[in-house]
């Protein structure tokens, strides 16, 4: 069984184009697993910790065999082989990969909330899947599209 996934990508150490780049052919080489779309890549300002480099943020779609819980441990794999040091909570970090919506799948579970609980708030996250997905519909929530003016305040620029 195929499945759809969206998946967020943000980098803010190093080269984080070159890194979100990267990433994406990561991506398009788990097992059993395609890289339909990719976003443009955008720059956006930290949320919480202020005081650290810019973000570059990006979206994906995947086609994938992968359940849910092992699609998670294979981006959690791609974040270690990009370096990724877990210290402070949305402090500066080589490589996130988030995953953001499993076709229409809702689950609780400890190490995975799906859809990601804060993706409807976040421009960084909702700007990118707009670009690939505007019509997708978050699970009770409406469309991707419908969320934008709820972020417009949030600074994100298309490289
Ligand atoms: P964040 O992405 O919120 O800045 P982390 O990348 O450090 O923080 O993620 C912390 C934990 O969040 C991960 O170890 C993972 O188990 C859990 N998690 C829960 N739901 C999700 C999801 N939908 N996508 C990615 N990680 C998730
Ligand atoms: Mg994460």
């Amino acid at each position: 069984m195929i499945h759809t996934a969206y998946i967020a990508l943000g980098a803010n150490l190093g080269d984080p184009a070159s890194t979100v780049r990267a990433a994406f052919a990561a991506l398009a080489e788990l097992p059993g697993s395609r890289l339909v779309r990719s976003s443009s890549l955008y720059r956006t300002a930290p949320v919480g910790i202020t005081e650290q480099p810019e973000f570059v943020n990006a979206a994906a779609e995947l086609a994938t065999g992968l359940e849910p819980e092992a699609l998670l441990d294979a981006l959690l794999a791609v974040e270690q082989t990009f370096g990724r040091v877990r210290a402070a909570r949305n402090g500066p970090r080589t490589l996130d990969l988030d995953l953001l919506l499993y076709d229409d799948r809702q689950l609780d579970l400890p190490r995975l909330t799906l859809p990601h609980p804060r993706l409807h708030l976040r421009a960084f996250v909702l700007q990118p899947l707009a670009e690939i997905a505007p019509e997708l519909q978050l699970p009770g929530r409406g469309s991707v599209a419908a969320w934008l003016p709820a972020v417009a305040n949030q600074g994100i620029v298309r490289l």
